[in-house]
């Protein structure tokens, strides 16, 4: 189908300086959890993103020296030259489909503790490094700032060297020497990088000057910049410092690449923060400069792209999330395949890969992080190896995926779903607040396999072991989901909770289908993740009195790891929910319940009229059993998702993919996936 004509300005050519982005699709720097690490792995996925059609595709921030080292987290590396082949790869798979490959050159200061060089960091004052570990900063001296303005010069020359068309000045995210020195909080020099803004800016005017000087005459120069950092006058911010620096530099770099401060702000989930959320803070830039600029905000709406460029607020569309959860997003718009995207739903999976050191995944989609490794492409499969049926049990996130991609190789699919409607877990956890973007999950399957005439959805189909044997398919997958525990069982306790007569215990489950909790209630969160939290949300403003005791130190701590904790936790503080960390819950009374202190076993009681325990859940593996218990049990039979171990919405759409991608296949012998070892050192 062509495109639709109101989409063609997303598809201008951008001059940027002095190379060209043949669209507007700008797929800005994000980590990756791949880097120096796991280099082939990182150069495919960009690799694809540009066969996707995003008209550039940056790097993640990349380390121009051994003085500013993240480690253990995997970024770029850009010490010196024996860096460039690793981004010379991506920049070749970048440039084969036409696209134009960007670096984030970055020097992290005092936003790195430099564990694995030892070396002193330093930044443009002395503090303490970012990360709570023993380690402080000291101040950069003349020939400190000296070296650090070469170490740009010679990143930018190595940049160009790997064939890069943009090159950035990264001062972003309050986690770079260059912002540091922007910043009053982090700069109380009294020399001429110091004090009055024109000075704090003079350091990101001579390192983009001097990178004009080495590069400029070929390559796009680019800033990025934090314009504002969401604390008012304590910090920069878009009616201030933020917009004095742009007037400033206005028309020095070819770029402006703008975007709020912190990253936690930047890369907001959506349970917090709506499409576009970004827009008041950076929509002022286009009035400062003549240049391009692009800016983020979870976009993946081809209206809203639209609407952005045509009222003057962007000249490209930046994305990091959108162009993960579908590498193919401007492709789908150019063939007037809107209804084909499958939209980000602002999760922070992606994010926690950096957190916990592991390559990019994504809830969303699950070739994510495994283009290379595993050879999945995002939009092909092979097909059937031959003319099979499946039967899937189940149509949650796993049952949805693997009817998708079954249905895609071209197999003869059958979807029995027990309940009224198509989702599982993500059907119910969408209604949850904030929660509504997750419902994605599902819809994009939903109308993917609503277009195959190969596959056909049963709703109100709750089957049994008879009736999956009497259909007689040639492969039956089950993914019947789990169910929350009531027990108590969990990490912190491998026996069930005592529970007095007259306890009122009430799964998460049950609150979710609507049941309604009587007098105070307490909430015992010995998962971690997002479910107790949203419970507590929930019920608060449904009026009820609510306490929410963790083992941990802080609110569905795991969340971390999606850097939502710190909005989770101010949000059941705000609404006036109780919260008692570093607790166990030790027995349930009829009206209390009786907590723990995890460090001295101190006991003390608290009033409660419900107890909701969201320690774990169990698998619903009944028909499973049922099946393998028979002598006619079917010869092809698994389970996968939450039937199989409960786990995360993005491990269930992998397994369903999973299972798509081998049925047929000879199986893996050994590791099921290619793997990049470090080269031995000859001596
Ligand atoms: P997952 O995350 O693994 O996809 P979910 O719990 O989200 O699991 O979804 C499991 C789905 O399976 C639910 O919609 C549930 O109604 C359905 N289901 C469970 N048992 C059966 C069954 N015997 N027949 C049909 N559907 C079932
Ligand atoms: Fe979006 Fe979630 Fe995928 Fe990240 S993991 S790109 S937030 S869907």
């Amino acid at each position: 189908m062509p495109r639709d004509p109101r989409y063609d300005i997303l598809f201008e050519p951008v001059k940027l300086g002095p190379v060209t982005a043949p669209n507007r699709f700008y797929q800005v720097p994000h980590c990756n959890g791949m880097g120096y690490a796991y280099p082939s792995s990182m150069a495919e996925m960009r690799g694809v993103k540009a066969e996707g059609g995003w008209g550039v595709v940056c790097t993640e921030e990349v380390e121009i020296s051994h003085t500013s080292e993240l480690a253990g987290y995997i970024e770029g590396r850009l010490w010196d030259d024996a860096d460039i082949p690793i981004l010379a790869k991506m920049v070749e798979k970048v440039h084969a489909h036409g696209a134009l490959a960007g670096i984030e050159p970055a020097h992290l200061g005092m936003g790195a503790a430099n564990n694995y060089s030892r070396e002193v960091p330093m930044g443009p004052s002395a503090r303490p490094v970012d990360m709570p570990e023993p380690i402080q900063a000291r101040a950069m001296d003349k020939a400190d700032i000296r070296a650090f303005r070469k170490m740009h010069v010679d990143a930018a020359r190595r940049s160009k060297a790997a064939g890069f068309d943009v090159v950035y000045l990264y001062a972003g995210h309050d986690m770079t020497t260059l912002m540091h020195f922007l910043s009053r909080r982090r700069n109380d020099r009294m020399d001429e990088y110091g004090g009055s803004l024109e000075n704090r800016v003079r350091l990101l005017r001579e390192c983009l000057e001097d990178t004009k000087d080495a590069i400029g005459d070929t390559c796009c120069v680019a800033v990025r910049l934090a314009v504002d950092e969401l604390m008012g006058s304590d910090g920069i911010s878009c009616e201030a410092e933020g917009r004095d620096i742009i007037e400033m530099l206005a028309e020095i770099p070819d770029l402006w690449d703008v975007n709020v401060s912190t990253w936690e702000e930047d890369s907001k989930p959506s349970r917090f923060s709506e499409e576009s959320f970004q827009t008041d803070y950076t929509s002022f830039v286009k009035s400062v400069t003549t240049k391009p600029v692009v800016g983020v905000g979870r976009f993946t709406s081809p209206d809203t792209m639209v609407s952005l460029i045509k009222s003057g607020k962007l000249d490209l569309i930046g994305a990091a999330r959108p162009s993960i959860a579908d590498p193919f997003l401007p492709k789908k718009v150019e063939e007037g395949r809107i209804e084909d995207i499958r939209e980000c739903i602002g999760c922070n999976i992606c994010v926690t890969a950096d957190f916990i050191h592991v390559p990019l995944r994504c809830t969303q989609n699950p070739t994510m992080g495994e283009e290379w490794r595993k050879g999945w492409h995002p939009e092909r499969i092979a097909p059937r190896h031959a003319e099979e049926s499946v039967l899937i049990v189940g149509a949650g996130p796993a049952g949805l995926e693997a009817a998708r991609a079954l249905g895609q190789r071209g197999y003869e699919v059958t979807l029995a779903e027990g309940g009224n409607t198509v989702g599982g877990r993500v059907a119910v956890e969408s209604q949850l607040p904030g929660l509504s973007a997750w419902r994605r999950v599902a819809d994009y399957r939903e109308y993917q396999i609503s277009q195959m005439a190969n596959v056909g959805v049963y709703l109100d189909s709750r089957l049994t072991a008879d009736q999956v044997l009497e259909f007689g398919a040639d492969h039956v997958v089950l993914a019947t989901g789990a169910k929350w525990a009531t027990s108590g069982i969990g990490r912190s306790h491998g026996y069930p909770i005592p529970a007095e007569a007259g306890a009122r215990v009430m799964s998460p489950d049950e609150i979710m289908a609507g049941a309604a909790p009587e007098g105070p209630v307490v909430i015992f969160d010995d998962e971690h993740y997002y479910m107790a939290g949203a419970l507590a949300e929930k019920l608060r403003v449904a009026g009820h009195e609510v306490s929410y005791v963790t083992p941990a130190s802080d609110v569905s701590h795991w969340t971390h790891n999606t850097m939502e904790q710190g909005f989770i936790q101010a949000r059941l503080m705000e609404l006036g929910v109780q919260i008692i960390p570093l607790h166990t819950l030790t027995r349930i009374g009829a009206d209390h319940v009786t907590l723990s202190c995890i460090y001295t076993g101190a006991q003390r009681d608290l009033a409660a009229g419900t107890v909701i325990p969201v320690t774990m859940r169990e698998a619903q593996d009944e028909l499973y059993q049922a099946l393998i218990a028979r002598e006619d049990a079917p010869a092809s039979l698994m389970r996968i998702g939450d039937c199989l171990a409960p786990g995360t919405i993005a491990m269930a759409v992998y397994a369903g993919h999973r299972y798509a991608r081998e049925l047929g296949e000879p199986p893996a012998q050994g590791v099921p996936f290619r793997r990049e070892l470090p080269e031995l050192a000859k001596d």
